[in-house]
């Protein structure tokens, strides 16, 4: 696995996508390198290579890695977060991508208080009211960005969305618009919205092209993560 080269060819895909991209053709395309489930050395191969922003799913993984990397990155997190590890959460990432409850929210809130700080997030949409899928019911969005807007020590930059995970990815399109829609809405009246975040291995030239401007990418850079991982 040469991963310094699947990174180059995943920025060059990505430029390619920007070509088709119907929507703010200049903006900044953030590419997230996703490493969970892979070990440490990965992580610095891949910032070696160029990577300025990892992601990670679990908390008590990241903080493991993040101990032991010896490397300044600009650290997500992706996955669902539980409210018995938002004080961890808060210390260890810059932008927490997965908000999706009020009582999440909350609890963030006071953790970041706590340590001084006023954490970045983005709140995950389901938008397409997967069951099993967590993130926002698109009707309960309004009330939780009120809430975040009134939380003093959370700082809103924009949403997260994971597309179902048709086999006829050009389903995904549809979805992926109507989250830059409702991105583009809300940012008319915000401040720092900057982020939407969509797109991953199978589907993201497909979110680019329809307004992603982050992107979250573990086995186009990694390959194949193992099953029992
Ligand atoms: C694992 C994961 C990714 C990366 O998935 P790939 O298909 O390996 O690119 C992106 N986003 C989230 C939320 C993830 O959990």
């Amino acid at each position: 696995m040469n991963i310094a080269k699947n990174f180059q060819a995943v920025l060059a895909e990505i430029e390619n996508a920007r070509e088709k991209k119907s929507v703010a053709p200049n903006e900044e395309i953030i590419l997230v390198a996703v490493t969970k489930n892979h070990g440490v050395s990965l992580m610095r191969e891949a910032i070696d290579a160029g990577a300025k922003n990892i992601g990670e799913n679990r908390v008590q993984e990241a903080a493991e890695k993040f101990q032991n990397l010896n490397r300044e990155v600009i650290r997500h997190l992706i996955g669902h977060l539980q409210t018995n590890k938002v004080k961890q959460a808060v210390k260890l990432f810059d932008l927490i991508q997965s908000v999706d409850s009020e009582h999440l929210a909350a609890a963030l809130d006071k953790a970041a208080a706590q340590i001084g700080k006023v954490q970045d997030v983005l709140i995950q949409v389901n938008l397409a009211r997967e069951p099993q899928k967590s993130g926002i019911p698109p009707e309960d969005l309004n009330s939780l960005i009120n809430l975040v807007d009134a939380s003093k020590n959370l700082r809103l930059r924009g949403l997260m969305f994971i597309a179902p995970n048709f086999s006829d990815v050009e389903k995904c399109r549809p979805l992926f618009k109507q989250m830059r829609k409702l991105f583009d809405e809300l940012k008319t009246s915000r401040e720092n919205f900057d982020f939407l975040s969509m797109g991953m291995t199978h589907d993201y030239k497909i979110a680019i092209e329809e307004g992603a401007n982050v992107v979250r990418l573990g086995t186009a850079i990694f390959g194949e993560r193992s099953l029992n991982a």
